[in-house]
């Protein structure tokens, strides 16, 4: 049967009634691929969930058809959020979509280029204030609160309904769970949505167990491994650079009940796997989403994720939305005279 989106596709799971709108650029159904020189190196079979291929290239896509929908369905034609990058791309492109009107407040200067591109290339009402987002995210609340603008960030439960889809996919790739689920930890809707995702759908589809959650935050910005506020968080890795997440006490919850834990991983790391995923298997994902390797690996080590398991790693978002990250990162490259010998001595060094 082709595909016809999200929505659509788990229905039965969704709230979706006769009135929610049929709107889909058709994210989702984003490949499952096997690691294969990662896995054969580390005795262990790593998946990545490759996220970075959804419409406006992160999972943000999954919940925002779903919140999008709902808004329209319930009236609706300003839709609002506070973003690090990915969520304004991800509203702005199914506003567009839906002919509704969309305004996201971003702090100003901390968002990759590309994700700001996006958003402006959409056509949403792009605010940047000089502030961090949860700074941010306090205003749009307020003024979802006082006005007729509907608030989709991942306080709006519509997002984690359309983003647990993701752990129906891997467990109808892969024919259960696997053993272990490994992924970046922001605001936490995310892991939030996972868990909630493989406990409706496992028993159905007679899977052995439910997988353990590792969750991953970056060590400048790690609230809930400290269990404090952070009021600068800093790293890198952009798109988890929150100080006060929204679902703290869920990401708690779900560790606790799938045995996992929530770790932090330095910047160092981070862009350690960011460059190894992309060297290794070809897959380029931003820094953010390559935390999910950096704690597989760390998780090796540590005899926490065992010999022969199976591990799903998230890849939240596509590199390229950030390629400033990786020219920085990389060797510089040097212009040389546009000569046969010369570059055959380059190349062949
Ligand atoms: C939003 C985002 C995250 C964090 O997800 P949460 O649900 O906020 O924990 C991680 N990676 C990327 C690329 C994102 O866009």
């Amino acid at each position: 049967m082709t595909y016809k989106g999200l929505i659509q596709k788990y229905k039965e799971y969704l709230p979706i009634t006769n009135d929610t709108p049929s709107l889909t650029l058709l994210e989702g159904n984003t490949p499952l691929i096997k690691a294969i020189n990662l896995s054969s190196k580390y005795g262990v079979s790593i998946y990545f969930k490759y996220e970075g291929l959804n419409p406006t290239g992160s999972f943000k896509d999954r919940g925002m058809v779903v919140a999008v929908a709902k808004a329209i369905e319930e009236g609706s034609n300003h839709i609002i959020c506070a973003s690090t990058g990915n969520t304004s791309a991800s509203a702005a492109a199914y506003a567009a979509r839906a002919n509704i009107k969309c305004s996201v407040i971003i702090p100003s200067g901390k968002i990759a280029y590309g994700k700001l591109a996006q958003a402006l290339i959409y056509g949403a009402n792009v605010v940047a204030v000089d502030g961090n987002f949860d700074e941010a995210l306090e205003i749009v609340k307020s003024l979802s609160d006082k006005y007729p603008i509907t608030l989709v960030n991942s306080i709006n439960p519509y997002r984690l309904q359309g983003q647990k889809t993701s752990s129906f996919e891997i467990i109808d790739a892969l024919g259960d769970s696997p053993d272990y689920l490994c992924l970046p930890v922001g605001n936490a809707g995310n892991i939030t949505a996972y868990w909630m995702g493989f406990n409706e759908y496992y028993v159905k589809n007679k899977c052995t167990s439910l997988p353990v959650v590792y969750g991953f935050q970056a060590k400048g910005s790690c609230p809930i491994v400290e269990n404090k506020i952070f009021t600068h968080p800093e790293t890198i890795a952009s798109a988890i650079r929150i100080g006060n997440p929204v679902n703290w006490d869920n990401a708690n919850k779900v560790v606790n009940q799938s045995g996992g834990s929530i770790e932090a991983i330095t910047d160092e790391k981070i862009i350690e796997a960011y460059k190894l995923l992309a060297s290794s298997e070809g897959i380029f994902a931003e820094p953010a989403s390559c935390i999910s390797l950096a704690g597989i690996i760390q998780k090796i080590e540590l005899g926490e994720i065992k010999k022969q398991s199976t591990v799903v790693g998230i890849l939240t978002g596509n590199g390229l939305k950030d390629p400033d990250i990786a020219i920085k990162n990389i060797k510089k490259v040097k212009s040389i005279m546009c000569d046969e010998k010369k570059i055959k001595e380059i190349i062949f060094k």
